[in-house]
Formats: structure tokens, sequence, C-alpha cells
């Protein structure tokens, strides 16, 4: 199973790396697509799409029903991804659902705290990945996107957590292309992608690819952590 592949390629990697590793910090989750453009819209993403209906949370939630209605919500909802869901968070979806009027967006929001709830447990965090019935995006989801989302997870359970969020996903990006032998490939990446927003990754990962090229991969966490302490 490619889940199982991908947390025992997580383990490799923590050894090399030499990150703590333990697989009960590993979970996922499956939500709809539409819960996902929701919840990462009532989110501090920074993608222009999102920041065009607020800079904050509170704006967009004023903001909501006009991007539900929106033909940039039917084009993000054919999109497919991932995200880390906190357990801490979760009675915050519920409040926010108090607050929306439009009983479609509140009642999805709903399931979604709910669903999660349910499938996290003990677990502080999870991993949540879109349904699809799509051969290749289910490939790509449960090897790239599980594989991206865990590293978060991994990163932070090891008190690594950039707070540029530039720095924070290009990281991501980095170790996950490390993971799978990939590094030479983000110079393609990053030319190829036409979303400004998933250019930043694949740039700051080769930011951090040149920053520990020359390192011993026993020493590359220090130094990530050096650099990161150095006002990033
Ligand atoms: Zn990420």
């Amino acid at each position: 199973m490619l889940e199982e592949k991908v947390l025992e390629e997580l383990k490799e990697v923590s050894e090399k790396l030499n990150l703590n590793f333990n697989k009960n910090w590993f979970k996922v989750a499956w939500i709809t697509k539409e819960q996902e453009v929701l919840t990462t819209y009532l989110s501090d993403c920074r993608r222009p799409t999102y920041e065009k209906y607020g800079h904050n949370i509170q704006k967009r939630l004023d903001n909501i029903k006009e991007f539900y209605e929106s033909k940039e919500y039917q084009i993000l909802i054919k999109e497919y991804g991932g995200q880390v869901i906190y357990k801490e968070s979760l009675p915050k979806y519920k409040k926010l659902a108090d607050y929306i009027n439009n009983k479609e967006i509140k009642n999805k929001l709903i399931d979604f705290q709910s669903g999660i709830n349910t499938t996290i447990g003990n677990s502080e965090k999870i991993a949540v990945l879109t349904e699809t019935n799509n051969e290749e995006e289910k490939e790509n989801l449960m090897n790239r996107i599980l594989g991206h989302e865990w590293i978060h997870v991994l990163l932070e359970n090891n008190n690594i957590r950039p707070e540029n969020w530039k720095y924070n996903e290009g990281l991501v990006t980095y170790i996950d292309h490390y993971r799978t032998n990939e590094l030479n490939n983000l110079d393609e990446f990053e030319k190829s992608t036409t979303c400004s927003h998933t250019k930043e990754y694949y740039k700051n990962a080769i930011i951090f690819r040149n920053l520990l090229i020359e390192k011993k991969d026993k020493n590359k966490i220090q130094k990530i952590r050096e650099f990161l302490s150095e006002d990033n």
C-alpha cells in the first residue's frame, strides 16, 4: 500500500537526517474537495485567490457567500490536495459554522469537523486529503501530497516550523524531494508550474538545497535550525 511506502520512506529520511520519528504521529483522513477549499479559505492561506476575499479570517468569513458563489470557487473545487489539521483547531470550525447563515456552507463545515474528530482519535494532528475517483489524482495524493503533509507533521514534531510560510513550504518541499531522490528536478518544477503560489515552494526548496548541498546528511538539520534562527 502506498501509505505504508510513504511511512517507510519517512522513517528512512528520519534516520538519515537524525530526526525523531514515531509512526503513531502519522494519520490520514479523507475530505471532499469542497471541504478542502472552504477550510483553506478560512485559514491563513496566502494564496492570491483567497486573499482577494480578505487578508484575515474575519474578512473572509464576511465574504464567504460571495466566494462560494464565485467562478473562482468552481475552479478551485476541481483541484485536489491536502493539508494538516490540528485537533485543537477542530472547535474553531464549529464556531466558524455558527457565524455562517448559508445552510450549505454551514453543513459542509460541520461535517468536516465531525468527520475529522472521529478519525483523529488522540493524535494532535492529521493529514487530510481530498477524495477522488480519478486514478492519477489518487496516485499523486497518496505519494507526493501525503508525503508533503506528513513531512509538515514530522518537522513540527521535531520543533521545526519556520514562521515564514515560504520557508516552511520550501523546507517541506526540499525534504519531500530528498525522500524521493528528486532534488535535481526542483528547478524543472519551478519553471514548469504556472501557479505563483506553488512556484514559491520550489523556489524556496532550491534555497534549502543550495544551503545544504555540501553538508553531510547528519549535519543538515543543524544547519537548517541555524538558518532559521538567523532571523529567517
Ligand atoms: Zn505544505
